[in-house]
């Protein structure tokens, strides 16, 4: 038979209504001669509750202790999806992600998959039962309990589908798909049909939450193909796989991030050194510039993502201590990226996007460009109206 992975994210499981209704869909897919296997995100806002549990007990809470808090979210709704199912006379049993052989590097809070023994998984879908997985958590060969980072449960499942040689990774969220733009932000957004890996790559590592970048970077390299689908109706979805490269330039969508800080580092500060003292942290990128022509004022720009930080309060203070006043840290600015293929072959899409922000107003920090995408650093302030403007500029109303 078939194997079909099911992703339910936080608003898909927010409460025993919605559950019930996962569990019909999932019982209409076994009914209809798949084994199911089905990863699940904690319900509603649960994790962000835990962590404001956490921020009121530390400011910089231990990572590993955060691990163990942030995992019982998923461990609630596995219990309640699998006792929805079973109420509905499906056999089904639910998996930590421990139990079903999801093994991680050690760096908690944001740590890697490095393999998956399905094993548990395997036995029980041959016994008839459909598996409930927590998705974003696993464990480290140290048997230490792990997190994936924020968006997490895409990996899992997406990791999953590649272990079991699923014929399907489905991921099912509140809207249908991926839009031109974040339909909350754009209504005028358009469904995309497909994206290419590169593309849907580049839309999450800057800000659409709808799919997790790690998601993607594993089924690129697995060629597993994302259907990413409402949970709550019969849309057909946005498809994820290899496209072919077109040969025109075009711009599939714009994205904007806000939960992310920018490091300016002034001359005085050796690059090797900042490095040094982010890894130390696990401080990660999402992008870096660094100007050092001999002669001039060497200064670098590093966009850091926030979500998976924890307690960036502490690391300002480090970060003061150790540099003084050599580095700044700016919370006040995001960013605004179009995404698409062959944007660099010309000037016209920065141009159109350089000219948006002047119509507004809105000063320019930064810019960078790339065949794939481009990106306008602002003010925090203006991301909203910029990506609506952009995308009436670039893709029409
Ligand atoms: P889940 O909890 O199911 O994982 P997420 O909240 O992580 O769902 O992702 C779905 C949300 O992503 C949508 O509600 C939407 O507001 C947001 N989003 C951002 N950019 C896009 C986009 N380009 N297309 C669709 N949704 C987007
Ligand atoms: N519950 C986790 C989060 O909110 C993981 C996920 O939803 O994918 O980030
Ligand atoms: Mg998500």
């Amino acid at each position: 038979m078939p194997i079909v992975v099911q992703k339910y994210g936080g608003s898909s499981v927010a409460d025993a209504e919605k559950l019930g209704k996962v569990a019909r869909r999932v019982k209409q897919k076994r009914d209809a001669g798949y084994q199911v296997v089905v990863v699940v995100s904690a319900m509603g806002d649960t994790t962000d509750d835990l962590l404001s549990l956490a921020k009121s007990v530390s400011q910089d809470p231990p990572r590993r202790e955060l691990d163990m808090l942030l995992t019982c979210g998923e461990r609630i709704s596995m219990a309640l999806l699998s006792m929805a199912l079973q109420e509905q006379g499906v056999p089904a049993i639910s998996f930590t992600g421990s139990q079903s052989g999801i093994i991680t590097n050690d760096a908690h809070a944001q740590a890697r998959i490095v393999e998956v023994r399905p094993y548990r998984i395997q036995d029980e879908l041959a016994h008839g039962k459909v598996v409930i997985v927590a998705g974003y958590q696993g464990v480290s060969y140290k048997k230490e309990v792990t997190t994936l980072g924020r968006g997490g449960s895409d990996t899992t499942a997406v990791a999953l589908a590649a272990a079991l040689d699923a014929e399907a990774c489905e991921i099912y969220s509140d809207v249908d798909g991926v839009f031109s733009a974040d339909p909350r932000v754009v209504p005028d957004a358009r469904k995309l049909e497909s994206l290419s890996y590169d593309e849907m790559q580049e839309l999450a590592s800057a800000g659409a939450k709808v799919l997790n970048a790690q998601a993607v970077e594993w089924a690129k390299a697995r060629g597993i193909t994302i259907l990413a689908r409402t949970a709550h109706g019969q849309g057909t979805g946005t498809s994820v796989q290899e496209l072919a490269v077109p040969t025109d330039s075009r711009v599939k969508g714009v994205t904007a991030d806000a939960e992310m800080a920018v490091l300016v580092a002034h001359a005085s500060v050796p690059l090797q050194e900042l490095l040094e003292f982010l890894d130390a942290r696990a401080v990660r990128g999402r992008t870096l510039a660094h100007d050092g022509l001999p002669g001039a004022p060497g200064r670098t720009f590093l966009a850091v993502p926030l979500a998976d930080i924890h307690g960036p309060e502490a690391l300002q203070r480090e970060l003061a201590t150790r540099f003084g006043a050599g580095v700044d840290w700016q919370d006040g600015w995001g960013t605004v990226t179009c995404v698409g293929v062959g944007l660099n072959a010309d000037w016209v899409p920065l141009r159109k996007a350089l000219s948006a922000a002047e119509a507004l107003s809105a000063r320019v920090h930064a810019v960078s460009t790339s065949p794939l995408q481009v990106t306008l650093l602002v003010d925090k302030a203006h991301l909203k109206t910029l990506t609506a403007r952009l995308h009436r500029e670039l893709l029409g109303s």
